[in-house]
């Protein structure tokens, strides 16, 4: 069976040129909507913009709602969810596509400037789990807002225009790099070492620390912003490159963010292309801080997802003190999140017979979770039994794996957090290569099989 799996055709092999020509301009859109939406704020935004154009309007302007209506939920503009009610009751449970728009990055320090040796940096705080080495010498972008005390905020976003400068984390020559290159990958370049430079040009008029005055004039003149508007700004830097097709034959995609909007992105698409009235009440979920376990206002452990669900409830006019819970227990979720591509480079963390390949389809995980699966929602057999049955139907290429080796590492999606709300939940995201690098990998096919599966569960009946 191992490799009967491993020597599985891509699915590339059936591709007809008709459907060759579809994963391509679906692969195109994407690529515009990664390089659009590189933060979850501009996700946010970039979802509002593209649900305002198909009809979606705020829920909060809506006084009722019917079968058909369309409408999403901007929670502090960091996360989206979106509905197309059904026919049925909302509490008969909604069928949902669950995705997150946050990806690792180098966030700015409260206090992040200082100037050394003539040179400006500004201090930063990795966001998720990222292997700090490969964030030197790389082009980062600086994207964020900064919020002033009398209640403005100002948007940030420098490094990735042409003709726009772009900043960087140097990096030790390896003249000199004797000792670093001795010590463990993991502790090779420090946290506190993650310092971005932004400047070596003096003002002269300053009377010390010129090159820090020259760039505090500098977004003062831009922004209107004074050194101590740090303190109310989330600034995040992200690599300043474009996201592009990857490979002779055009088959992939690389590029930064991919985790987790590779499945966001089919998600949206899904939603927006649904066609009529469905059965049931559709569901799109676009969350927030999934890389620091979905913690926060804006994580999908927010309680607003529940306020979300009491409006859907209350406007097609149910209200009674049981309808969440019951709607949530009736409901079904994909998890859309990525796994780890099997990379041939390293084939030691993982178990062939349940990994998971590049361009063999959208990827099933049953749990994910470490050491015994702690941390899993482990999701029921009936279940998968179910969402095989409508991939089968809509001729979705799929796959089964678990993310390597078990105990040889291990991670988490929003999946256990929506079933402890008593949700069926199954994680079924895209596979990449180099998860959580500042330049991911994916295939164009496994992609489009994303969408696809996403369009198929949440029009089941
Ligand atoms: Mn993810
Ligand atoms: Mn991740």
């Amino acid at each position: 069976m191992s490799e009967e799996k491993e020597e599985k055709k891509t699915g590339w092999e059936a591709c007809d040129d008709a459907e060759r020509e579809s994963i391509m301009k679906f692969a195109d859109g994407y690529i515009d909507f990664i390089n659009t939406a590189k933060t979850e704020r501009e996700a946010a935004k970039e979802i509002k913009r593209i649900a305002d154009e198909h009809g979606f309007r705020d829920i909060s302007e809506a006084d009722s709602l019917k079968p058909g209506d369309k409408v999403y939920y901007i929670n502090h503009g960091k996360s989206v969810y979106m509905a197309v009610v059904g026919k049925a009751p909302v509490t008969d449970g909604f069928n949902a596509v669950g995705a997150h728009i946050d990806a690792p990055r180098l966030d700015l320090k409260q206090e992040p400037l200082y100037e050394d040796t003539g040179m400006a940096f500004l201090r930063t705080h990795y966001y998720g789990g990222i292997k700090k080495y490969q964030w030197t010498t790389v082009p980062l972008a600086l994207h964020g807002v900064v919020s002033f005390s009398d209640g403005r905020t100002q948007e940030i976003r420098v490094g990735e225009e042409e003709g726009d400068p772009v900043f960087l984390v140097t990096d030790l020559l390896p003249h000199l790099a004797q000792k670093q290159n001795a010590r463990k990958l993991a502790d090779a370049v420090e946290g506190e070492k993650l310092n971005i430079l932004v400047g070596s040009m003096p003002d002269a008029d300053a009377e010390s620390d010129r090159v820090k005055a020259a760039v505090l004039k500098i977004l003062k003149d831009k922004y209107g912003m004074e050194e101590e508007d740090f303190t109310s700004a989330e600034i995040e830097a992200v690599p300043a490159a474009k996201a592009r097709t990857l490979g002779l034959d055009g088959s992939m995609v690389a590029g930064y963010g991919q985790d987790d909007r590779i499945c966001a992105y089919p998600g949206l698409m899904s939603i927006i292309d649904i066609e009529g009235v469905p059965e049931r009440t559709v569901v799109g979920i676009f969350s927030d801080k999934e890389e620091i376990g979905s913690v926060g206002n804006t994580g999908m452990a927010s309680h607003n997802f529940e306020l979300f669900t009491m409006e859907l409830l209350e406007k097609t006019g149910i209200v009674n003190p049981y309808a969440v819970q019951r709607t949530f227990s009736a409901s079904r979720v994909l998890s859309a999140d990525v796994t780890a591509a099997f990379d041939p480079g390293y084939p030691e963390v993982m178990e062939k017979q349940n990994a998971a390949f590049v361009g063999k389809g959208i990827n099933i995980n049953k749990y994910t979770g470490a050491r015994g699966k702690s941390g899993a929602s482990d999701a029921n057999a009936e279940f998968i039994g179910f969402v095989r049955g409508v991939f089968d139907k809509a001729g979705v290429e799929y796959q089964f794996s678990e993310l390597g080796k078990v105990d040889a590492g291990g991670g988490g999606t929003i999946a256990y957090i929506l079933a402890d709300r008593g949700m069926n939940v199954l994680d079924c995201g895209v596979p990449i290569l180099s998860m959580h690098s500042p330049y991911e990998a994916a295939s164009k096919y496994d992609i489009y099989q994303g969408y696809k599966a996403y369009k198929a569960f949440l029009e089941a009946e």
